[in-house]
């Protein structure tokens, strides 16, 4: 029997409460060891205490340092900061981990298997953006700055290398913009290139700029293996590596810092379907799947991993995001029994 762990469980908008029950279902079957700290955020936080991340949500974080969390629903434009954003600062949540893996053979590509390591906390989101009135026009002129560190690219790129040592990987690509944005992404070329050389003889070292890497990830995905690049290039990248294993419903995603990991999907809370039951809940599982080996429980992640297997490419029983016909309940139950 595993000694319990606990974490905090966010639910989080839209699709997030169908997702996390499906998955809690999942793990409470498993005998997963985790001992529920259910909170809210984002607009489910903002409608219930006027907050999209409550200070009791933080201070369970903050014991806890470890959680699940569904979506959470950022207004665009203006509105409320995302409650993602400011949980990636407030923890510190440095590297954002996003492994994409071919579930289900007899898609577009086959044999996918990329990581994609983000910086999670540094360029253009930190947010220093304003606009300039001008003649009567408030937003005439919108001025947006990134930041980026040494001391942070060092970070995130000592992680992209270590990640591949330790998951026998053979090759970290660094992805950047530096023939333009020359100051900021070049920072981070030079610094992540710094690191790579501690790395000779053991991962072999690559870089690429954004727009050739994201044409080539159509044209060829498998030259490529882990790929560590700056905070937004990482965002629209990882979506678009989502994109060749099947779509955003099977994209798990980690927030790691020094303290704190937080395990979520990459998908949003998807309110045109949200409340229907019909959502994909494989993201999730797959994150806690990734959460499952982080506290070291690699014999339950693998038998949750081949579960799933069973489920899509056996028994056939899928989403219909995935072509199947498939409730999210359904889903669940399906895997559940394949336990
Ligand atoms: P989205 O990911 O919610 O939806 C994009 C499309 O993918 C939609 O058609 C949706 O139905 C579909 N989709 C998403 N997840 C699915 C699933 N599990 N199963 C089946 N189909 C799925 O992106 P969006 O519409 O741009 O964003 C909606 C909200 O989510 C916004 O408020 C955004 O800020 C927020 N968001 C949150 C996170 C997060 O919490 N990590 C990430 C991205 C977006």
């Amino acid at each position: 029997m595993n000694k319990s762990v606990p974490a905090t469980l966010i639910p989080g908008d839209g699709v997030g409460p169908e997702i996390v029950d499906a998955t809690t279902s999942i793990l409470g079957a498993l005998q997963a060891p985790f001992e529920w700290d259910i909170r809210k955020a984002g607009m489910t936080g903002m409608k219930e205490s006027g907050d999209p991340l409550p200070p009791e949500t933080i201070e369970s974080i903050r014991r806890t340092g470890l959680a699940l969390k569904g979506p959470l629903e950022t207004p665009v434009g203006g509105g409320y900061r995302s409650s993602n954003v400011r949980l990636r600062e407030e923890f510190h949540l440095y590297a954002n981990v996003r492994p994409a893996l071919t579930l289900m053979p007899g898609g577009r590509y086959e044999k996918i298997d990329l990581v994609t390591i983000r910086e999670n906390t540094e360029g253009l989101y930190v947010g220093f953006e304003h606009y300039i009135p001008i003649d009567g026009d408030p937003h005439a002129v919108a001025i947006g700055s990134g930041v980026n560190t040494r001391a942070g690219c060092r970070r995130i790129a000592e992680f992209a290398f270590e990640y591949a040592v330790k998951h026998g990987r053979r090759k970290v690509t660094i992805v950047h913009k530096a023939n333009i944005l020359k100051a900021l992404t070049g920072l981070f070329r030079e610094t992540a290139q710094e690191v790579g050389r501690a790395y000779e003889g053991r991962v072999q070292v690559d870089e690429r700029i954004v727009d050739a890497c994201a044409m080539q990830l159509v044209l060829d995905p498998w030259q490529f293996d882990v790929i560590v690049t700056t905070n937004l290039f990482g965002d629209i990248i990882s979506d678009e590596i989502a994109g060749l294993v099947g779509g955003l419903g099977m994209a798990p995603g980690a927030n790691i810092g020094e303290n704190v990991a937080i395990f979520e999907a990459v998908h949003g809370s998807a309110p045109d379907i949200a409340g229907k039951g019909i959502a994909n809940p494989l993201a999730l599982i797959l994150a806690s799947a990734m959460m499952l080996a982080h506290v070291g429980c690699h014999d339950l992640a693998a038998r949750l991993r081949q579960s799933i297997d069973i489920t899509l490419n056996q028994d056939a029983i899928r989403t219909r995001d995935l072509g199947g016909s498939a409730s999210t309940r359904e889903f669940a139950d399906a895997l559940i029994r394949r336990l």
